[in-house]
């Protein structure tokens, strides 16, 4: 069977890797960028420094097979996230915990906020930011207010352009506030980065010669939908593979229903003559300057190099045709997600087609389900062929 994956990152990858196990199956997968791994793909910059291309990315699965499948391709080190935020003059830890409360409020003030939080949630209860304020405690809510202007509110702001309740409940569940004294980023069992980097991990997975690799080239040069009988046309020849597509909908229909929206970012590296620069990877900045946190990368790939390299992330709107900035977050608002629904009605009736990924999907997927969902999608390629 033929198939053509239109993009090479993590979901094309995974596809692309699982179909190659079968001879028979000849792979073309293409990406616009010159680079493999989309938005994972991380690189040694002029100092010799390895950075991530499009942001701080850090590996946390709760799912054992999602692990084992990632190990296959590379070693891990043992890496917990941790992020401070720069909160009324001190670092404390984000997600917002009982250390957090310690070291911002004075000793009374926090032993009481502690102690109601642990009689009304428990010790260990992630409680999203949206919920803390559905209580009627006075100090409760006042904690909730504070911690919604002080970590969410601005944040968010500058993340996504619209408040925390105009942004879906998932996105600001990603980061609750957190009753424990554990200030990791994340609790999953198995977390950590791969040991030579996320491009080398999915050069790996897609080493098999039965996977033909072409970059620089936008789909849109070889491939044409044909609307009459909603057919895909490669090379202007008739197609009878199947086309995996991981790239945004409304681009392949001529945004014909309207744009859907998406936030990019805008990446500013530093490279700084000292060591270290930060104490810990990510320090978020909720409140102050522009830009919403700055990343410093030897501090999660574990090199040691006697400079270090730096970067701010400035969030913007994406638009199509800005080719300087890459589609990163699907917007979960109820709006962008019914206009997704069209386009993808759309794109099911083209039987070839297959959707997969964060941007195709329209779900801001982790890594980890991003490849959940893509060995699921090629579990259902494999055994229809
Ligand atoms: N968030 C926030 N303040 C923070 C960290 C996160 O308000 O200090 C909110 C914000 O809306 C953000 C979302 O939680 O977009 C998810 O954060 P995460 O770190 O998962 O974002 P990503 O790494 O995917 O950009």
């Amino acid at each position: 069977m033929e198939y053509i994956i239109v993009g090479a990152g993590l979901s094309g990858c995974v596809i692309a890797e699982q179909l190659a196990e079968n001879p028979d199956n000849h792979i073309l997968l293409i990406d616009k960028k010159k680079h493999i791994g989309g938005t994972c793909f991380d690189f040694y910059n002029d100092d010799g420094i390895l950075v991530h291309k499009y942001g701080p990315h850090i590996f946390n699965t709760a799912d054992r097979e999602v692990w084992d499948y990632v190990n296959r391709f590379t070693e891990f080190y043992e890496y917990y996230h941790r992020v401070l935020g720069y909160v009324d003059g001190e670092l404390v830890p984000i997600p917002f915990n009982l250390k957090s409360i310690r070291k911002l409020f004075p000793e009374e003030m926090a032993a009481r906020l502690t102690e109601k939080l642990l009689e009304k949630y428990g010790y260990n209860t992630k409680v999203p930011i949206l919920e803390l304020d559905r209580q009627d405690d006075a100090d409760l809510k006042w904690l909730s207010e504070y911690v919604y202007e002080k970590v969410f509110f601005h944040y968010t702001v500058k993340q996504w352009g619209q408040r925390p309740d105009e942004v879906g409940g998932r996105a600001m569940a990603r980061i609750p506030v957190f009753v424990s004294t554990d200030d990791r980023y994340f609790q999953n069992a198995y977390q950590g980065v791969p040991k030579y980097g996320y491009t080398k991990m999915m050069m790996e997975m897609i080493s098999s010669p039965n996977i033909s690799i072409l970059l620089g080239t936008d789909y849109h040069s070889i491939l044409r939908r044909i609307e009459e009988d909603h057919t895909i046309r490669f090379l202007d020849r008739e197609f009878n593979g199947k086309v995996i597509f991981t790239a945004c909908l409304d681009g392949l229909f001529d945004y014909r229903l309207g744009e859907l929206p998406y936030r990019s970012l805008d990446f500013q590296f530093q490279t700084l003559d000292e060591e270290s620069h930060q104490p810990v990877a990510t320090v978020n900045y909720p409140c102050n300057y522009g830009f919403t946190r700055i990343t410093e990368f030897k501090k999660l790939t574990f090199q040691k190099h006697p400079k270090t390299t730096i970067m701010k992330e400035f969030s913007l709107a994406y638009d199509y045709r800005d080719d300087k900035h890459d589609p990163l977050y699907p917007i979960p608002k109820t709006a962008n997600e019914e206009l997704y629904r069209s386009y993808r009605e759309e794109a099911l009736k083209y039987k070839q087609l297959v959707l997969a990924g964060r941007l195709a999907d329209y779900k801001y997927f982790t890594m980890a389900e991003t490849i959940e969902n893509a060995l699921r999608i090629a579990k259902e390629l494999k055994s229809s062929s």
